[in-house]
């Protein structure tokens, strides 16, 4: 128990000082106790990569500097602002979570991580990186950096794609944890973590003989840490057609968009409107455009889980003509604010930049 004590002791200790002269200290994110913006910052990161998260998370701080506007921002600017980062679900749940911490909290978030989960689209994990970062709490965060790291770290080769496997990690990360009350010690390790997993610990090649860490780490003194750590779910892929109907105005200035339900496919965004099959399309379109309809080049859009074959068909119409199809005209200049489908927004852009 004491050696098992000392050796976290080492290990966190190490991290901290390793963070403080190697780790990453210039993200916007970083230097801030602000739950907001790290928050933010955490929803963001999700799936996504730093360099694409960059821009809009400033575009999202410079329209919504606190959580009050971002509350009060109606939902088709928040998805605007969103659009392109995928995941639409992460901005739904943001807003909804803004308007929460607002409503329940009077503005302010909550400090501990328990109170954290409570709210819409924070799970464990995410809580557990505000808690630490903003207020000190000794809560450890399990993302999939931390995973690589600390399944190395103790040789810990239980299929991470048990939940019970991965609370057992948990339980032998919150042990590793520095002592209740360092604030800034727990900050620092808790990015030390992140860090050493995104530039250190790589998932094909960790670079072990600069590790901070490498004298504690038993998967290294095993022999090949880079097959650690073990998940053996894979995702099943699948592969959906589609065709979608883009409608321009007489004089092609502005396209016929639809809301998405709450559910399925593209959910709450703007889309052009979506048929199972080219049949579907064709009936749904108005008799007196339908015979001039122009099949475009089908394309791919791959999504994690799905491989989208999307065929779009192009037609001149009308305000009379698209009466009978939910929806409704949106102007040239108007339709790129809006929260859209990455591919539809491509597809637009495409043909909006085309020559007449
Ligand atoms: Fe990862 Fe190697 Fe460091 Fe262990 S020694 S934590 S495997 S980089």
């Amino acid at each position: 128990m004491r050696r098992a004590r000392q050796r976290a002791d080492a290990f966190w200790a190490r991290l901290v000082i390793w963070q403080e002269v190697h780790g990453r200290s210039s993200l916007p994110w970083q230097n801030t106790r602000d739950p907001y913006r790290v928050w933010l910052s955490e929803i963001m990161l999700q799936q996504t990569q730093v360099s694409t998260v960059l821009g809009y998370y400033e575009r999202f701080l410079a329209r919504c500097p606190t959580v009050a506007e971002l509350a009060g921002a109606p939902e088709d600017e928040v998805m605007g602002l969103w659009s392109g980062l995928g995941y639409y679900s992460r901005a739904r749940n943001l807003h909804r979570c803004a308007q929460e911490v607002v409503a329940r909290f009077g503005g302010k978030f909550p400090h501990s991580a328990e109170l954290l989960q409570t709210l819409p689209g924070i799970g464990r994990s995410t809580a557990a990186a505000i808690a630490a970062f903003c207020f000190g709490e000794r809560v450890s965060i399990m993302d999939g950096n931390v995973k690589r790291v600390l399944s190395r770290l103790l040789a810990f080769d239980a299929d991470l794609a048990s939940g019970a496997n991965e609370k057992l990690l948990w339980k032998a990360a919150d042990e590793l944890l520095p002592p209740e009350g360092d604030t800034e010690a727990i900050s620092r390790y808790t990015q030390g973590l992140m860090d050493l997993g995104a530039t250190v610990c790589l998932p094909r090649q960790p670079q072990c003989l600069i590790c901070p860490v490498e004298a504690l780490c038993e998967g290294r003194r095993q022999g090949d840490p880079a097959r650690l750590p073990v998940k053996t779910r894979k995702l099943k892929r699948s592969s959906q057609s589609l065709w979608l109907l883009l409608a321009r105005s007489g004089n092609g200035d502005a396209v016929w968009l639809q809301k998405r339900p709450a559910t399925g496919i593209w959910a709450g965004l703007h889309a052009l409107p979506v048929f199972d099959s080219a049949d579907a399309l064709e009936s749904a379109l108005p008799a007196a455009v339908r015979p001039a309809a122009r099949h475009l080049p089908p394309f791919l859009h791959v999504l994690t889980h799905k491989d989208l074959h999307l065929h779009p068909v192009e037609v001149d119409a009308d305000s009379s003509e698209m009466c009978g199809l939910a929806g409704r005209w949106v102007a040239a200049q108007d339709w790129p604010a809006l929260g859209l489908p990455a591919p539809v927004r491509r597809l637009l852009e495409a043909r909006a930049a085309r020559p007449d």
